[in-house]
């Protein structure tokens, strides 16, 4: 791990004109702070196809900051993806986030021909060759679905080995799971960078949700504090905030190569952790 630390901001796809016309503004703000690159996910089985499309390219060739799309490969056939990974690389794009993806409720069982993001990472390499930067996600409190975490470590592994080049964890509360998490996969032979994905703390009923489905858990006294708050949302910012910072100094000092924030759209928040960090670069 000699790269220098690297710092980026994750959007999604806006349902309407305002809506993107709002994110437009918070990249261009978050621009002025030079991260490495923006990504924007994309729904599983195309759901945001087009919106993830037009938001990557207008934020990678008008807000000119390199911009990584989320592909996923569970509802999508190969054909389907074949035609987004063109239409990247012709677009210049050069960095990708290759992921299994969760089916919406509703959208039946997945049809696409990939069935783990492993062979969507292996896919891109045979399609692409070494065109592509791929990221791949990592879960170091285990992802929900994996029947155990030594199983999960290691499909983590077969699919850092299937062509990775870096890889963006879940976030999570508590630097140990990380620090544990990056040692168990470095004695099995992965060395690629695993960047702390960061999750600021806004409000505590949404966050509990999110939580719950994507497997993060909420360290029993930051949920007990937050919920304490009850409506004050001054309070469980100013806590947030400090919570959040405080761990990724932690993680910082042990040597996390970089931050990815999950902005939610939002520029508040994460510059908040940004500045006390004093990321300036
Ligand atoms: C940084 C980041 C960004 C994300 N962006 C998006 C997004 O844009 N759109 C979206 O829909 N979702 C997104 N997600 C969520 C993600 O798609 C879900 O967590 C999904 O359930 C798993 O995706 P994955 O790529 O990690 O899957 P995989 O690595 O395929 O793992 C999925 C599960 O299957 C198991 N597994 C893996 N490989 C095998 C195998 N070969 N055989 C048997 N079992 C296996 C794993 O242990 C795990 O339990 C993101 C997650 C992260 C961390």
């Amino acid at each position: 791990m000699s790269q220098e630390r690297r710092y980026s901001f994750e959007f999604f796809p806006t349902k309407t004109e305002a809506g993107h016309e709002k994110l437009m503004e918070v990249a261009r703000q978050l621009a002025t702070y030079n991260p490495d690159f923006f990504s924007c996910t994309y729904g599983a089985g195309g759901s945001t196809r087009d919106r993830t499309v037009n938001t990557v390219l207008q934020l990678d060739g008008d807000v000119k900051v390199p911009t990584a799309p989320h592909l996923s490969c569970v509802g999508d056939s190969k054909a389907e993806l074949r035609e987004l990974l063109n239409l990247y690389k012709n677009a210049g794009i050069k960095r990708i986030v290759a992921l299994r993806g969760d089916l919406p409720s509703g959208m039946g069982m997945a049809s696409g021909e990939l069935r783990y993001a492993n062979e969507l990472v292996e896919f891109i390499r045979t399609e692409t060759g070494d065109h592509f930067h791929i990221e791949i996600a990592a879960y170091p409190e285990m992802h929900p679905q994996a029947r155990n975490f030594e199983d999960d470590i290691a499909n983590f592994v077969r699919k850092a080995k299937a062509g990775a080049d870096s890889a963006i964890t879940q976030y999570f509360f508590n630097a140990d799971s990380y620090f544990y998490f990056v040692e168990r996969v470095q004695k099995l032979g992965v060395d690629i960078p695993v960047v702390p994905g960061i999750m600021p703390i806004t409000n505590y009923s949404k966050l509990a949700r999110f939580s719950d489905a994507c497997g993060a858990e909420i360290p029993r006294w930051v949920r007990k504090q937050l919920e304490a708050y009850g409506d004050d949302a001054d309070s469980i910012r100013v806590f947030g905030e400090q919570v959040i910072t405080e761990m990724c100094e932690r993680l910082l000092q042990g040597g996390a190569p970089g931050l990815h924030f999950y902005s939610m759209n939002l520029a508040g928040p994460s510059l908040a952790i940004w500045n006390n960090l004093d990321l300036k670069r």
